[in-house]
Order: structure tokens, then sequence, then C-alpha cells
């Protein structure tokens, strides 16, 4: 399969097409940003590990029942994907307070949640990616009620499944950001990536941050948590 028009450059990755209608090819570049773009920055072989590390993830929640967009793992840094029409919302899962959500309630980053909870942001750049509730969601027609709720159904899924597989690797899973999209058809899948960039993990034993906050909050080590998390994760999936 060759790459054909670029049909996107985003900040993480370009997306080609392809000779067939509904197959893209994305390519993972090592750019990184933070804070809605205000922060750029270069993470040395990031596309690599976040190609490999997705497509192994989507590898496993498609045995655990979860439709995902992947189809082949091309070279490195390319993978062959359904095209899908993206279902405009960051949809964020989290089991232990960090970041925004500790920000916002006034929780102590690290605090263990009583549940999981599950949150929706406008996928707006413009915007700066706005909360948003799923009754807005309805009122603008980002998706309707029905695809709301398979999208949660699979988000708590993608969680247990991911929470199970990290602890093994002793990796804390402490929240993550999915997208999903419709096929031709219509039918839900889970798409785009789950990497260090787009979820965080922290050393189960440590509290390291193996993940992208290495790089927003100037850490240092950045190169070698995205390598470390990668070992584990080649060391334990199946
Ligand atoms: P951003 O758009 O936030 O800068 P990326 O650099 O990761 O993000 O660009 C990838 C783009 O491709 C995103 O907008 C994402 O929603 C979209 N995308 C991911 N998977 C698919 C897919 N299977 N079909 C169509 N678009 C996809
Ligand atoms: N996240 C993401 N893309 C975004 C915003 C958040 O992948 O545009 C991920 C982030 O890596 C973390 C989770 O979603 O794993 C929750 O992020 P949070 O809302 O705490 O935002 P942040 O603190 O990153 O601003």
């Amino acid at each position: 399969m060759n790459k054909g028009e670029m049909l996107y450059e985003g900040k993480a990755k370009k997306v080609y097409a392809t000779e067939d209608p509904d197959l893209l090819i994305v390519s993972y570049k090592d750019d990184a940003t933070a804070f809605n773009g205000l922060k750029k920055g270069t993470i040395a072989g990031k596309g690599v590990i976040n190609n490999k590390m997705s497509n192994a993830l989507m590898r496993l929640l498609e045995k655990k029942g979860v439709p995902t967009h992947y189809v082949e793992e091309i070279n490195d840094r390319e993978t062959i994907v359904k095209k899908v029409q993206i279902v405009p919302l960051e949809v964020i899962i989290r089991n232990i307070a960090a970041g925004s959500f500790a920000k916002h309630y006034g929780v102590t980053e690290g605090t263990p949640l009583k549940a999981p909870t599950i949150e929706f942001s406008y996928k707006n750049d413009d915007l700066g990616d706005p909360l948003i509730n799923e009754y807005h969601v309805i009122a603008l027609d980002l998706a309707t009620q029905e695809e709301i709720d398979t999208i949660k159904t699979y988000a708590f899924r993608v969680n247990e499944e991911l929470r199970k597989f990290w602890l093994t690797c002793g990796v804390t899973l402490v929240d993550f950001k999915v997208e999903f999209g419709r096929l031709s058809d219509g039918t839900i899948v889970l798409a785009d990536e789950i990497s260090p960039d787009t979820c965080r993990l922290w050393d189960s034993k440590t509290g390291d941050k193996l993940d992208k906050d290495r790089f927003r909050r100037d850490l240092g080590g950045v190169e070698e948590a995205y390598q470390e998390i990668m070992s584990r994760l080649e060391q334990h999936i199946g």
C-alpha cells in the first residue's frame, strides 16, 4: 500500500490517503506540543515509540472486544488505519487526580478517585478544547445519544483493560485521552492513538512519570522515559 496525497498535518502525526478510499496511512512525528501548541519541541524517537505502542495496545483492545481503526503497521513510524469521521470529542478517563482535574477541583495530584471518571472536551483548537457535557454534545449535533453511550462503554472498557495491562508492567494508569470515529457504515471505533503523549503513566513503586508530563513540566529525562515505558510494554505484551 502506497502513501498518496497528504490530507492533514497535525501536531503529532501526518495523515495520508491511500489507493483504498476506506484506508489511510498515519505517520508519527517526533514533534511535541503542549498547552494547545504554546510549547513546542522535539522528543527524539517519540514517533517510533508512539506508533508501536499505540498499535500494540489497539491489538490488545481488539482482542478484548473494543473495535479500533488499526489495520497494519507498515514500518517503524507508519500504520495503515481505517478511515473514520472523527467524533470531535476528547474522551478523558481518570483513575487518579492529576493535571487539570487536580487543579479544577482542588485535589492533590496523586489522590486516587473513588471511581473512574469520564469527561468530554470539544476538539477545537481555536476554542482551546473546552469541557463539554452530553447535553451540549447532542445540542451541537456532535454525536447522538446512542453514539455517546457506545463511546462511554468502550472508553471504560479501554480503561479496565489498559489498567490491568499496565499493572503487569509495574505502571499505574493515572488518566488518558482517547478519540472515536465513525466508519462509513456508522460503526463507532476507537481511533487516533494511545501513547505516552495521551496517557499519564506512573511507575507503580517510585511514582516516576513515564509520559509527556516530563516534557510539559520540564522535568528532564523525556526521551529516557519514553524508552523506559516502551521497553516495559515490549517485555509484557502478549
Ligand atoms: P492534532 O490534530 O490534535 O494536531 P495529530 O497530529 O495526532 O493531532 O493528527 C492526527 C489527526 O488525525 C487528528 O486530528 C485525529 O483526530 C485524526 N485521526 C486519527 N485517526 C484517524 C482515522 N482513523 N481516520 C481519520 N482521522 C483520524
Ligand atoms: N490529554 C491529551 N490531549 C489533550 C489533553 C489531554 O492527550 O489535548 C491527555 C493527557 O495526556 C492526560 C489526560 O488527557 O493523560 C488528562 O489531561 P488533563 O485534562 O489533566 O489536561 P492537562 O493537564 O494535560 O492540561
